[in-house]
């Protein structure tokens, strides 16, 4: 509802409830014009039912999925409201930055604002993506779920467009005059149906001059489809592989989840190396940005493979249900994260175990990356100050951040670790039943409540998890997951690949999917020798990160140096590595030359463990879980299995 007039002496409220109620139902008029994108520049024209007097409007502050408060205000920017043609003066909120002031004249109902958001991310010139909080001006301490609007968007001339808004109810389109009329622009204009402010939020646009929609899994009830963007014409145009692996995924989270909360659902990709990285759930789409090559054959998408499986859970993990204190009436309050670990945590759980069910990813390849997940969790020191909880509480202040000393500091964890907790979880139940019982029958319960239903959001709290599971098996959920999330744990929980029928070692060269992962990155990493040496370094030979009382922490060394030599060697990764081999039964340490800000310094490794890569290895004679997870439970379109060679380079 639009926020009345506070100055409105009380007695007057009751002759304002026809009014109130005619600003009820006249949803804000919202035109995104996108025609400039390539200019880094989108523009907005909003028609705002308003009452004369004070009024306060807002731009979202915290973005629903990034759990943060990153709402770009501060890339909005030529704002100006007017009423009647006539320019009015506003004034924004001291405290509350994202906050805008107006006075509505006598006799006004229509409030009308222009502005622009400069856009530097995921746009370029041939694609643009709308988060829709880069244009959104609505009514302030609001419910955002109980304020109408109707978006147009345009777009760039001739350029396709994917979103989950839905433009078939809506025939009818804009109805010019009612309450303002769209402007001019260059582009190619589209009507959809009025929806809510919050719903609004959650449906983001794609756009480009590359541009295909494949529909997925067409036998499946809702609809399914992936719209792709690219920079390139060949790469919108996905392998037939490509969409089978993602059909069965369909397939595969309809058996797992066993509802749904959408009308129908699209993937929004778009590939571009310019664009920037993206992976943003919705409740009926999501917005996925990777590398222009990233899905241009199996090996490329190994490092991306279960991007689309994570996002696509999150319509049922983290959309419909939802964390009650993560989720807020408005965009202004902040959210509480406490349980990440279950938003994120399971979702990074299901989002692999997925991609492998569905063939994004083979059976080994997961396996590969599960040890690798595992082995940075069990070799990071920070775990001996901070929970798995605390990781999740602080959510918002951990993202991103320096990489250096990150290993102390720890970073979002809960992803990671609640896989691992989700893996503990689901092998527990399969041990203790036998294998009759899995995860799966939770998600059933969970997820389902209510059945199918569009898109909504269920809070809950973690009494009603606990709940949940000992539905599938009596057991002491609570203090299971009280000893994993919230206590504090030096090492890794790596319970459900040992119950799984694995062992989490250390080999001598990198396994499989790190190999695959390294040779076709875009940009060559540097050596892995965090397992060894305890260094995250570059190609280059810049120290990122040193083991916390790892060997290169003893020897002093630290982020932000830059190894230029190596026993006498200038720096590569080649070097760095024979070096290791050579002290491996030898008393003699590694020597290293390193510019340290802007000095020479000289160090000596005193390590002789050789390379180290994690693995898992197959435990004889103890049930294989981990396999029985990842096994898919229905039937695979027999395009998704088989890698031609011309595919296979
Ligand atoms: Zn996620």
């Amino acid at each position: 509802m639009v926020k009345r007039s506070s100055v409105l002496p009380l007695a007057l409220l009751a002759l304002t409830s026809a009014a109130a109620l005619y600003a009820q139902q006249v949803p804000i008029r919202i035109t995104a014009d996108l025609s400039e994108a390539p200019r880094k520049l989108y523009h907005a024209e909003i028609d705002i039912p308003v009452q004369p007097g004070p009024v306060t409007l807002t731009t979202p502050k915290w973005i629903p999925g990034n759990h943060r408060p990153t709402g770009p205000v501060s890339d909005i920017t030529g704002v100006v409201f007017t009423a009647n043609g006539k320019q009015l003066p506003w004034r924004r909120d001291d405290v509350n930055l994202y906050q805008f002031h107006v006075t509505v004249p006598q006799g006004i109902t229509t409030l009308h604002a222009h502005l622009d958001c400069i856009v530097t991310a995921r746009v370029t010139q041939k694609l643009a993506v709308l988060e829709w909080e880069k244009l959104l001006l609505y009514p302030a301490n609001t419910s955002v779920k109980d304020i109408p609007i109707e978006p147009i968007v345009i777009v760039p001339k001739g350029w396709g467009i994917g979103t989950a808004l839905n433009a078939e109810s809506h025939p009818a389109g804009w109805v010019v005059g009612q309450i303002g009329t769209p402007p001019a622009a260059p582009g190619d204009s589209h009507y959809y149906a009025a929806t809510t402010v919050e719903q609004l939020e959650d449906a983001p646009v794609i756009t480009g001059a590359y541009f295909h929609e494949f529909p997925l899994a067409p036998e499946v009830t809702p609809k399914h489809y992936i719209d792709v963007v690219a920079d390139q014409p060949e790469d919108a145009n996905l392998r037939p592989q490509l969409l089978a692996e993602l059909g069965n995924l369909v397939r595969e989270a309809g058996a797992a989840y066993d509802s749904h909360h959408y009308h129908a659902y699209h993937f929004l990709l778009t590939l571009s190396d310019v664009a920037g990285g993206e992976g943003l759930e919705h409740g009926q789409s999501s917005d996925n940005g990777v590398g222009e090559k990233t899905f241009s054959d199996q090996k490329h998408q190994l490092a991306e493979s279960d991007l689309l499986a994570h996002e696509f859970t999150h319509s049922w993990n983290g959309k419909y249900r939802r964390p009650a204190r993560l989720y807020q009436s408005t965009f202004e309050t902040p959210e509480q994260t406490d349980l990440l670990w279950i938003y994120e945590g399971m979702t990074q759980y299901m989002g692999n175990v997925l991609a492998a069910r569905s063939g994004l990813k083979s059976q080994p390849e997961y396996r590969d990356l599960l040890a690798t997940s595992a082995a940075n969790l069990d070799n990071k020191p920070g775990r001996e100050w901070r929970s798995t909880e605390d990781t999740a509480i602080a959510a918002s202040v951990l993202r991103g951040g320096d990489p250096a000393w990150a290993n102390w500091r720890r970073g979002q964890d809960y992803y990671q670790e609640g896989e691992l907790l989700w893996l503990d979880a689901d092998t527990l139940i399969r041990q203790r039943t036998n294998n009759k019982k899995s995860l799966t029958d939770f998600l059933h319960i969970f997820l389902g409540k209510g059945g199918n239903t569009g898109p909504l959001i269920v809070p809950y709290e973690l009494p009603e998890v606990i709940a949940d599971l000992n539905q599938v098996l009596p057991y002491d959920w609570a203090i299971f997951l009280h000893d994993r999330i919230d206590n504090i744990n030096p090492r890794a929980d790596l319970d459900g690949i040992t119950r799984g029928g694995y062992k989490l070692i250390y080999i001598d060269k990198p396994n499989q999917a790190e190999t695959t992962i390294v040779k076709n990155a875009k940009n060559q990493p540097g050596p892995n020798v965090w397992y060894s040496l305890g260094l995250r370094v570059s190609h280059e030979g810049v120290i990122s990160d040193v083991r916390w009382e790892g060997p290169a922490d003893t020897a002093k060394l630290h982020p932000g140096q830059k190894i230029i030599a190596v026993d006498g060697v200038i720096f590569s990764s080649d070097a760095l590595k024979s070096a290791i081999d050579k002290a491996k039964g030898s008393k003699e340490p590694i020597h290293l030359i390193l510019q340290s800000d802007t000095f020479v310094t000289l160090a000596d490794i005193d390590y002789h463990g050789g390379e180290r890569y994690p693995a898992l290895v197959r435990v004889d004679g103890t049930p294989d879980y981990l396999d029985d997870i990842t096994a898919p439970l229905t039937k695979p379109d027999p395009a998704s299995l088989s890698v031609p060679a011309s595919e296979s380079k």
